[in-house]
């Protein structure tokens, strides 16, 4: 069977409707895979595996793929006729979601982790992590997350593939609209992050990991001496740009407008640094080096002009900002003007101010502040310890 058959199989049995198909199965190096485990149960007997790093759609052929997707398929219906009432639903599974299904497990609530379009979250798509206590020499992003993964489940955490399409939190239990069917669950902990957001060029997408990334605290260690670029107008870009400069020889800033977002000390900063260039106009047309699997260059054109250039840089870091994967909770919990749920004590959610018992946000989805994997960590293990507490009060 063919890579792209079976990924066609597997949205076909599974209704992944988030799944990128239509893009070509790519190869990818270590640091960009991940969760092979659960899209294919049957892949430690060989069968077949599949990865999806960032939307895109990975395979590797195998003896039977076919069992090995009917197998996931059962495991999801089984899932869809289970009516129990759950005692707890993480929404996500990157640091912030694992880490609270650490705890509740640990607690006894057998929580059920939803795994969306982006399994493992951002720690999935970054390489080398070197800031989480614990690790001396670092540990790669997918390793961390897979062995959050395996400790939760060790302690009776279950995992299932769905996006949530739509809540009813108005009464209890909660009830949840999934791609996998209805859930009930008396607490929810909302743990779906905020994605990234990208430019969209083929390039860039087919170069992630491989000298693009939109994470400077993550990557810049990697371009030591070496010439990058960022792009974007806003903080986020002039705090990457700045950051960079610690590795890198020269930094090129790129903004497509000639005004800048960014507050008035930031962009003085990055302005006055004698290692960023700062250059307003100007897009990315597309990222030189795909078939290298390494960023060569840059081609770019001038919005006023239209005039073309390359430039040559070994990096291109995005700076345009995240969005938080909430909008599905628009109406039933409240948000900030961008998106963001808006917690008080950094967990608990409230609608039209009043605080709503039984659901808490944790990790990127409520913070635009940190967005660290340990503070991710820190916010799940409370939400975790809240839920308890409500199920401890309110009974089971
Ligand atoms: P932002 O303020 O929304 O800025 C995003 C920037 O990316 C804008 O300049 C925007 O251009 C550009 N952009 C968006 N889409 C693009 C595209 N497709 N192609 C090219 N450029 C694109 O986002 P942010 O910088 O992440 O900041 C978000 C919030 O966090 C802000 O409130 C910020 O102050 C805060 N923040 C604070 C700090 C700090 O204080 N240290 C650090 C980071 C973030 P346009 O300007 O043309 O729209």
């Amino acid at each position: 069977m063919s890579l792209v058959a079976v990924c066609q199989l597997e949205r076909r049995v599974f209704n992944l409707s988030d799944l990128a198909l239509g893009q070509q199965p790519q190869s990818v190096d270590k640091s960009q895979i991940c969760h092979v485990e659960h899209l294919t149960y049957c892949s430690r007997r060989g069968t077949a595996s599949l990865v999806r790093p960032h939307g895109f759609v990975v395979g590797r052929g195998g003896s039977s793929p076919l069992l090995g997707q009917l197998g996931l398929a059962v495991y999801n219906l089984l899932g869809n006729l289970m009516t129990e009432t759950r005692d707890t639903v993480i929404l996500g599974s990157g640091c912030a979601g694992l880490t609270a299904a650490i705890y509740s497990a640990r607690a006894n609530l057998k929580p059920l982790v939803l795994e969306g379009h982006e399994p493992g979250g951002q720690l999935s798509i970054t390489s080398l992590v070197e800031n989480f206590p614990g690790w001396p020499d670092g540990i790669q992003g997918p390793e961390l997350i897979e062995n959050m993964k395996k400790q939760a489940e060790r302690f009776g955490a279950t995992y299932q593939l769905a996006h949530l399409d739509r809540v009813e939190l108005g009464a209890h239990p909660f009830r949840l609209h999934t791609s996998a069917g209805e859930i009930l669950t008396r607490t929810l902990i909302i743990a779906s992050g905020a994605s990234a957001r990208w430019l969209g060029l083929p390039s860039e997408q087919a170069l992630i990991g491989h000298g693009v990334s939109s994470c400077a605290t993550c990557d810049g260690f990697f371009f030591r001496g070496k010439e990058i670029a960022v792009v974007g107008g806003g903080d986020s870009a002039m705090e990457e740009a700045l950051f960079l400069t610690r590795f890198a020889s020269k930094v090129t800033l790129l903004h497509r407008r000639p005004i800048f977002r960014a507050s008035k000390i930031m962009l003085e900063r990055a302005m006055a640094h004698p290692n960023i260039e700062l250059r307003t106009n100007t897009v990315v047309d597309e990222v030189l080096g795909v078939e290298e699997k390494e960023v060569k260059g840059l081609r770019l054109r001038d919005v006023n002009s239209g005039a073309k250039s390359t430039l040559h840089v070994d990096g291109l870091f995005l700076g345009i900002g995240h969005e938080p994967n909430a909008k599905m909770f628009a109406g039933q919990i409240d948000l900030d003007d961008e998106g963001y749920v808006i917690t008080r004590d950094n967990i608990l959610t409230t609608h039209h101010g009043v605080l709503i018992p039984g659901v808490y946000a944790c990790g990127d989805v409520q913070d635009r502040r940190y967005r660290q994997a340990i503070t991710a960590a820190g916010t799940g293990c409370m939400a975790a310890l809240e839920a308890e507490k409500y199920l401890e009060e309110h009974g089971r």
